[in-house]
C-alpha cells in the first residue's frame, strides 16, 4: 500500500529570496524574520536556520516558548524578541528580548535591570491605532515627561504595528506614522522599527530601521489587489486513496450536500479540517490534477476530502493531486474562496502533514 499521507512542500530558497528582495527594497534599513506561531506554519527552525545562513540577524516570535525554542536552535548571535514580552528572568538567560507593551512592563524592566547593575536589553512598543498592546498615549506622555523611568533598560528599538498596512489609501496609516513620529521625538533617540510586508510597501515614510515582515516571506500578497511580488513558498500534495463510481442520484459525503447528476467517478483523498483545509471551503475548493481542475464535492470531513474526477481519463489511486500552490490555488486564492486571509490559510496548516523542505 501507498503512503497516503499528504505532503507540504516549503521551499525554503523562495523563503530566502523574499527575504532578500525585501532587504532590498528596505536598505539601507535591517529586516528581521518575524516566525510566529511556527514561522506561519512553515516551521520556524528550518526558515529561522535558512534565514540566519542568508544574514538575516533579527528574528521576532510571539510567545516566550517560542523564543526558547529559537535559541536552542539558532546559538547565541542573533536578536529574537518575543512580542508578547515575559516577566524579568523568565527567559532563563537564553538572551531573548522583550517587547515592553504597557508601562508596567517598562517598570519592572527597569526595576530589574537597575537591581542587577546590568541593563536590560528590551524593545520598547508604542501603540499608534490598534489599541492592541503597546504604550497607549497616556503613557507615552509618562515617558516622554520622565525619561528616568527608562534607567536600567538597553532600549534597541521602539517599535509600532501598522493596523491598514494591506490598504494603501487608508488614512490611518499616514495617521499612524505621523503619531509614531511624534511619540519618538519625546523619547531618547532609538533606532525604529515599523513597517510589517504591507508597510514596506507603503513608501519611505514607513522605511524604518527594522522592518518586521512576515506573511511575505511566505509567498502571501502583501500588496492585495496589484500582482504578488514575492515568489510562492508552499505546495500540498496527496495522493488520491481511493476511486469510486457512482450513480446519477448518490450523494457524496456528510449531510449527502453534493448529489451526483450524472454518473460520476469520485476520488478520496487523506486532508480534511483537521489538518486546517477548512470546513467552509465545501463545495468551494478545487484540487489540480497535472494542469486539469478537479471540483471538490460534499462536504469537507475531519480527515477527507473527495472531489469529482469523472472528467480526468485515465486518473487512479496513488496519482497525486495538488491543493495549494502549482496549479492548485495560491494560499491566497484558498483564502478567497474560504472568506479569510491568506495568514489563517498558512497558519492552520495541520501536524499531520509530512514538511519536505527544499534546500535554501
Ligand atoms: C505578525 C506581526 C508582524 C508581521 O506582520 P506581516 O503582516 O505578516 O508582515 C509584524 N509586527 C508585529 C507586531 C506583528 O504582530
Amino acid at each position: 500500500m501507498m503512503d497516503p499521507s499528504a505532503v507540504l512542500h516549503i521551499d525554503l530558497a523562495a523563503i530566502v529570496a523574499n527575504w532578500r528582495a525585501l532587504a532590498a527594497r528596505a536598505a539601507p534599513g535591517a529586516v528581521a524574520g518575524v516566525v510566529k506561531a511556527n514561522a506561519y506554519g512553515l516551521g520556524a527552525v528550518p526558515v529561522a536556520r535558512a534565514l540566519n545562513a542568508a544574514g538575516c540577524r533579527h528574528f521576532f516570535v510571539a510567545h516566550l516558548s517560542e523564543g526558547m525554542a529559537l535559541r536552542a536552535a539558532l546559538g547565541a548571535g542573533p536578536m529574537i524578541a518575543v512580542l508578547d514580552g515575559f516577566a524579568p528572568g523568565a527567559d532563563e538567560d537564553a538572551g531573548l528580548v522583550p517587547v515592553l507593551n504597557s508601562l508596567g512592563d517598562v517598570l519592572a524592566h527597569a526595576d530589574a535591570g537597575r537591581k542587577a547593575g546590568r541593563a536590560r536589553q528590551a524593545l520598547l512598543h508604542l501603540d499608534t491605532g490598534m489599541a492592541r498592546l503597546g504604550l497607549d498615549a497616556g503613557e507615552q506622555a509618562r515617558l516622554a515627561d520622565d525619561h528616568s523611568l527608562l534607567a536600567g533598560l538597553d532600549l534597541l528599538y521602539v517599535m509600532s504595528h501598522l493596523a491598514c498596512a494591506d490598504e494603501p489609501d487608508h488614512p490611518l496609516n499616514a495617521e499612524q506614522a505621523t503619531r509614531f513620529a511624534r511619540a519618538c521625538a519625546g523619547l531618547p533617540r532609538l533606532p525604529r522599527s515599523f513597517a510589517n510586508s504591507s508597510g514596506l510597501f507603503l513608501g519611505a515614510d514607513y522605511a524604518s530601521d527594522l522592518a518586521r515582515p512576515g506573511c511575505a516571506l511566505y509567498g502571501i500578497n502583501p500588496t492585495p489587489g496589484a500582482p504578488n511580488p514575492m515568489r510562492p513558498v508552499v505546495r500540498l500534495e496527496a495522493p488520491i486513496l481511493q476511486i469510486r463510481d457512482i450513480p446519477a442520484g448518490a450523494s457524496v459525503g456528510y449531510g449527502a450536500s453534493f448529489v451526483a447528476a450524472r454518473p460520476s467517478r469520485i476520488a478520496t483523498i487523506a486532508v480534511g479540517y483537521a489538518d486546517g483545509y477548512l470546513r467552509c471551503l465545501s463545495g468551494q475548493g478545487v484540487a489540480a490534477y497535472r494542469d486539469m481542475i478537479l471540483p471538490m464535492v460534499g462536504r469537507v470531513s475531519m480527515d477527507l476530502i473527495t472531489l469529482d474526477v469523472t472528467d480526468a481519463p485515465g486518473i487512479a489511486p496513488g496519482d497525486v493531486l495538488q491543493l495549494i500552490g502549482g496549479a492548485a490555488p495560491s494560499p491566497d486564492d484558498l483564502a478567497a474562496r474560504a472568506g479569510t486571509i491568506g495568514y489563517e490559510i498558512l497558519t492552520s496548516l495541520g501536524d499531520r502533514y509530512r514538511r519536505a523542505y527544499g534546500a535554501a
